[in-house]
């Protein structure tokens, strides 16, 4: 049988080889490889995208949210409570400002975290919440957004995995103070490299911003701040101005992906599907199930099913096997095994199927009867 790879980009590439190769032997005529219109068109084309009024380019989501937690001047001392259930980035540019992440459960449906315990974990000194819409699926933004107005928070989305996703009709990215975006190429909006972004309707936000991605430069060679250098290369802007004008359906041939994996699955018993909530329009970033195990300890039931997976040609992913608050570097903020059950037992149940744009009905067939095939052994 044929072997099928949890991503396949070369599907994505081959509908936009022609443009794309153009483009970039452009660029590479034209001598300018930093900023330029490349740059600027591409953030312009993707704030009208998201209706937002500023989108600023950096060189990854992790920059992104580092940068958005550096303009909102929040460190020592803060507290930012967001989900252990999520890439570390997420959580390391909470650290690497000096405030301090706190780590709330997740709900089981949707993997995102639970509102009702991201308002009992605001303190004094709280200052933001970082929803993660995790997978490609939002966070109920409305709640989120009456939670933090009530207490004064500032909210970060982190948007790397759902980039397209709508709660209510809105864009995620688009609702909360600054939204954050990694254009990794696994991304729903993939460069062909490093890239990320970071939108605002605030335009203090995004001059900060501005400065900050550039060494803290505010007019040439006045530095006003300790900044990083992160900058979207010309070639990449280009590349993602291209991909832009395909998102949508890419988006929608996940949706479509999404659904059909929905009807071969239903009658599987043995696996839980992923849930969307009311509201939510999810992007489909990840199609991800969870092998019921009963046990707390011990290997992991899904583990031994995606090994007998990958050894008939289907390589499934587990995002995450540790949650954060049980990671080693943060072994100093004091969290215990069993505190945050539903993303320790998530953790050791979830199985991403293959999922990306192009992916063919007969190899989701293939991929659920291998699957099947391996659950009743
Ligand atoms: C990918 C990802 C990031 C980081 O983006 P990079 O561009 O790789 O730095 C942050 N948060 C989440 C949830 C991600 O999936």
């Amino acid at each position: 049988m044929k072997k099928i790879p949890p991503v396949d980009l070369t599907r994505q590439y081959q509908v936009i080889s022609e443009e794309a190769t153009q483009t970039v032997i452009e660029i590479l005529n034209s001598g300018r490889y930093i900023g330029g219109t490349a740059v600027t068109t591409f953030e312009q084309e993707f704030a009208n995208y998201l209706g937002v009024n500023k989108c600023v380019g950096c060189n990854s989501g992790t920059d992104a949210l580092y940068m958005a937690l550096r303009a909102l001047d929040i460190g020592q001392g803060d507290e930012v409570i967001t989900t252990p259930f999520t890439f570390i980035a997420t959580a390391e540019v909470i650290t690497r400002v000096g405030a301090t992440p706190v780590f709330v459960d997740i709900e089981a449906d949707t993997f995102n975290f639970d509102l009702q315990q991201v308002s009992a974990a605001i303190t004094p000194k709280t200052k933001a919440i970082i929803p993660v819409h995790l997978f490609g699926q939002p966070v109920d933004m409305q709640r989120l957004m009456e939670i933090a107005q009530a207490h004064n928070l500032y909210v970060i989305e982190d948007c790397a995995q759902a980039t397209g996703a709508e709660w209510n009709g809105q864009k995620v990215g688009s609702i909360g103070h600054i939204g954050c975006f990694s254009f990794f190429p696994t991304k729903n909006l993939g460069a062909c490299g490093d890239g990320g972004a970071l939108t605002t309707n605030d335009k203090a936000i995004a001059s900060q911003v501005i400065m900050l991605r550039e060494h803290g430069l505010k007019t040439r060679y006045s530095h006003e701040l300790t900044g990083i250098n992160s900058r979207l290369d010309s070639i990449q802007a280009a590349l993602l101005s291209i991909k832009l004008r395909y998102l949508d359906s890419w988006n929608q041939q996940r949706q479509q992906a999404a659904a059909y994996y929905h009807q071969l699955l239903q009658p599987v018993t043995g696996v839980k599907l992923p849930q969307a909530l009311a509201g939510g329009t999810s992007v489909w970033n990840q199609y991800t199930i969870q092998i019921k195990d009963d046990r707390l300890d011990g290997e992991p039931r899904r583990d031994r099913v995606r090994q007998k997976l990958a050894e008939m040609g289907v390589i499934a992913m587990v995002y995450y096997p540790l949650p954060l608050h049980l990671q080693p570097v943060y072994q100093d903020l004091g969290y215990r095994s069993g505190q945050l059950p539903v993303a320790e037992q998530a953790a050791r149940e979830v199985l991403s199927l293959p999922m990306f744009p192009g992916i063919l009905e007969e190899e989701q067939e293939q991929i659920v009867y291998s699957l099947k095939d391996c659950l009743s052994t």
